[in-house]
């Protein structure tokens, strides 16, 4: 025993985690112990939250069909033949079993030293029998076998008496190794188990929450998802443990939300006759119903003596920016100044160019033809001459620039205010807390916050991780923009391929322009996306038809168009990631001035790019991106009069899981509509951002679109738990829970998304 800790603690640390990994080596056994290292599970505790991923019944047999090569598996079924032969060098035995669910057959293959193991083998599974096999999922000619097989026989003749007993149980199947499998997990997992007493285990939820919500206790809990008696038992042992997680991530945001509503910031309150006034009477438009909705909203928000922190969705020309602008100009109006940060600088620049435009006189104070009591704009950012630099800033410092918009170099020291009252983030997944809090600590009292997105966020996802913030949403489009027409467009059809070209060139013979986008930058390296393309996990890729072979390059297509018949006069552009910000700059002004009115791209120009004569959108091998990422993306055209074409390319098989999700791109540009399909299709880690995927401690139980009255209910709980003890010094379980579960990393988890 303990021979697997071989090194010598050098902190208190390790000290601990090695005292851990002897006490689950003395409960298991130390090979077993050493074993569950590959899993990750270092102590006892670990091992007990390693839940079962699923449950067998005897009887039922596992759909040997679908199980996806290259995975590790554990099925139940029925042996159907045996039968053994000497190998070729004569030493050894091969034994074959088959095993069957009564549709799919399925070979094992065993190797037996000598007759003692084959009749050993033939004893435990003699045909008919039903048993569980582990192994690692592979292809053999075509065919789908168990290399490394292991199994357990479920009829224990040696134990009769447990054997009526077990005949009902659910069987747990855990997330096993070849090196491991699911049955010595549950074996490990009794050893810890069993000498336990159900009452010994702490209770950490309050307890008047785990009466209110029906939840079983701790350590009753334990028992019911290792060791169901009945599928009621682990369902009811996962709704507490589902519930566990919801509320612990609500708490966290609880807190969050009543940390800073503990700040003072400055009422803001309306002022009548101001500029907020002036601005809505030269409006060329009316404000929508939902514009008006939500700006009230804000203004009551900006009124109050807590900081504001509001986030504004809205899709791509909802009309944000009037909106944020409205209340700007409120702050401005109560004697404040406004912060406006973008994530990159050519939106900066587009933020200052249209908020310009809608304030005309009104926000060139002080300059000639200005209006006496308007206000002025300072645009900041990281490349601009020391001249109009040094002006911006005095501007900032002095309070003549009500509005000062930039990126991140707003939030560098140099930049100062005379009394900051209002930050607006666009985007704000792009920052992070360090640089929210810096653009915080230069007002005198804590500036309200609104954050602005384009990204249509599910109820659900925004009260799972928004739950800190208030949200506002912007549903409709004002009138007068012309949808997008997407159509699917077959890739093996070349006439339609050809047709898609003529297409792109018609356009641009109109004067307007096209976008190419392709999922790569070039072929030889695999890792040098732009955007990840998260949308595939491995086993949605192998029944989702995804384009077999390389995914389209933008090199390559750059290449192959500049040969295409169709686009024989038109003058290509290339963009992506890996170019200099110069280069990126000059692409963009190149095909915005339409001197390249084709521009062959990745995912870079997915945010906010605003060219308004774009037309046409070509995305190819389309199937390798979400839904939301599509949608995104076909956003950047039809932005002016023009109605937009978009045209999804793909080799998806019809009616596959991926030509689904194409399709429903097709059919609606409801961004709210699509985004809960994406929600049904992915894990939310791959909704909120590639790097959060797979994350340990991320959710694991929790799915926000199956559990949304679960986390509604955790929500009011944890709201409830933090007005009455805000730093939960009472309740110091949950705090531990909440460091545990939410680890500084996962903190910054919840910003970004
Ligand atoms: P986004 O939400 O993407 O930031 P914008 O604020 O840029 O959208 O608005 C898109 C376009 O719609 C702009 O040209 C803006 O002036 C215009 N717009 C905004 N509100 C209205 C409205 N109520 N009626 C008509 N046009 C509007
Ligand atoms: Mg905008």
């Amino acid at each position: 025993m303990g021979d697997s800790i071989t090194e010598v603690a050098s902190t208190d640390e390790e000290y601990a985690a090695e005292q851990l990994t002897r006490q689950l080596s003395r409960a298991v056994g130390a090979a077993t112990a050493k074993a569950l290292g590959a899993l990750d599970i270092r102590s006892t505790d670990e091992l007990l939250r390693h839940y079962p991923r699923r449950y067998l019944h005897r009887g039922k047999y596992t759909r040997l069909a679908d199980l996806v090569p290259g995975e590790h598996a554990t099925v139940m079924a029925e042996v159907a033949d045996i039968e053994s032969r000497p190998a070729r060098n004569r030493k050894l035995q091969v034994v074959k079993v088959t095993i069957t669910d009564g549709h799919t057959r399925l070979p094992l293959t065993f190797f037996a030293r000598h007759g003692g193991m084959v009749s050993h083998l033939r004893r435990q599974l003699p045909l008919g029998a039903s048993a569980m096999f582990s192994g690692q999922v592979s292809l053999y000619r075509n065919e789908i076998q168990l290399t490394h097989p292991e199994y357990e026989p479920l009829e224990d003749a040696a134990d009769e008496s447990r054997v009526q007993e077990h005949v009902n149980r659910p069987v747990p199947v855990y997330p096993a190794t070849t090196k491991l499998p699911s049955w010595k997990i549950a074996k490990a997992v009794r050893m810890v188990l069993d000498p336990m007493n159900e009452a010994d285990t702490p209770e950490w939820l309050p307890a008047d929450v785990v009466e209110r919500r029906r939840l079983p206790a701790a350590g009753a809990a334990l028992r019911m998802i290792h060791q169901p008696t009945a599928d009621e038992e682990w369902q009811q042992a996962q709704r507490r443990y589902r519930y566990e997680e919801a509320f612990i991530l609500q708490t966290a945001l609880a807190r969050r939300r009543a940390d800073i509503a503990s700040y003072d910031a400055t009422p803001r309150p309306p002022r009548p006759d101001g500029l907020v006034d002036a601005l809505d009477e030269q409006l060329p438009f009316d404000l929508t119903t939902g514009q008006r909705a939500v700006s009230e909203e804000i203004s009551a928000d900006l009124a109050a003596d807590e900081p504001m922190q509001r986030l504004l969705q809205g899709e791509v020309g909802s009309g944000k920016t009037v909106v944020a602008l409205r209340a700007m100009l409120q702050v401005i109006d109560a004697g404040g100044q406004a912060a406006l940060l973008a994530p990159t600088e050519v939106l900066a620049q587009q933020h200052a160019r249209s908020i310009g435009h809608l304030l005309g006189p009104l926000g060139e104070a002080g300059m000639l033809g200005g209006a006496v009591d308007g206000t002025r704009i300072a645009l900041l950012t990281g490349s601009m001459g020391a001249a109009a630099r040094r002006q911006a800033l005095a501007d900032a410092a002095s309070g003549a620039a009500g509005i000062v918009i930039g990126t991140h170099a707003l939030l560098s020291e140099q930049v100062q205010f005379a009394d900051l009252g209002l930050t607006v983030v666009d985007e704000q997944h792009r920052f992070g807390v360090e640089q929210r809090d810096a653009l915080r600590a230069k007002g005198r009292t804590m500036p309200h916050q609104l954050f602005l997105t384009a990204t249509p966020i599910p109820r659900s996802v925004a009260m799972t991780f928004f739950g800190d913030v208030d949200v506002s949403t912007l549903r409709e489009i004002p009138a007068g923009r012309s949808p997008v027409q997407t159509y699917s467009v077959p890739a093996d059809k070349p006439r339609w391929l050809s047709r898609t070209w003529e297409k792109v060139a018609e356009e641009v013979g109109k004067g307007n322009r096209a976008y190419v986008v392709a999922p790569r930058i070039t072929s030889t390296t695999p890792e040098d996306d732009d955007s990840p393309v998260v949308a595939l996990r491995a086993t949605d890729a192998v029944g989702g038809g995804t384009s077999p072979g390389e995914p389209s390059t933008v090199e390559d297509t750059y290449a192959t168009l500049g040969r295409e018949p169709a686009l024989a006069d038109v003058a290509l552009g290339m963009m992506h990631g890996r170019l200099s910000s110069e280069e990126k700059d000059a692409a963009m002004a190149d095909f915005a001035a339409g001197r390249t009115p084709v521009l062959v791209t990745t995912t870079v120009i997915e945010v906010g790019v605003d060219v308004p004569e774009a037309t046409a959108m070509v995305i190819l091998d389309a199937d390798r991106f979400g839904i939301s990422q599509l949608h995104q993306l076909r956003g950047r055209v039809g932005r002016g009069s023009e109605p937009g074409t978009c045209l999804l390319v793909s080799a998806a098989a019809e009616a596959s899981p991926a030509w689904e999700r194409l399709n429903a791109l097709v059919q609606t540009s409801d961004g709210f509509v699509l985004a809960e399909r994406d929600l049904e299709q992915r894990r939310e880690g791959d909704v909120l951002g590639a790097a959060q995927s797979g994350r340990g401690n991320s959710l694991t139980m929790l799915r926000v679109l199956r559990d949304r009255d679960l986390i509604e209910q955790a929500r009011d709980d944890a709201r409830a738990l933090i007005a009455d003890d805000p730093n939960l010094v009472h309740h110091p379980e949950v705090l531990t829970s909440i460091t545990r579960l939410v680890d500084p990393d996962h903190e910054e988890y919840l910003d970004r998304a």
